[in-house]
């Protein structure tokens, strides 16, 4: 896999894109995450309902367009809770 350096060495936000309200799949960026410092991370919100943490690069490389549950919906009769 291959990652641009630019992507790791974002301190201020001029090198990151504001990803601010736009729609991934069935993800919706609410805000940025500061919670993790090592890469870009946006809070966005599922179609679910579930908020989840996402990677900038991720989102745009549209490797994420769920919190997972797209997944999910298609392994549900594979469940055993
Ligand atoms: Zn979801």
């Amino acid at each position: 896999m291959k990652y641009d350096i630019s992507v790791h060495s974002v301190h201020g936000s001029n090198l990151l894109k504001d990803l601010t309200g736009k729609r991934f799949g069935r993800l919706l960026v609410l805000r940025r995450d500061y919670s993790i410092d090592d890469h870009a991370r946006w809070i966005a919100l599922c179609a679910c309902g579930t908020r989840t943490s996402v990677r900038s690069d991720r989102l745009l490389s549209k490797k994420t367009r769920s919190c997972g549950c797209l997944r999910k919906d298609r392994a549900k009769r594979f469940q055993k809770r």
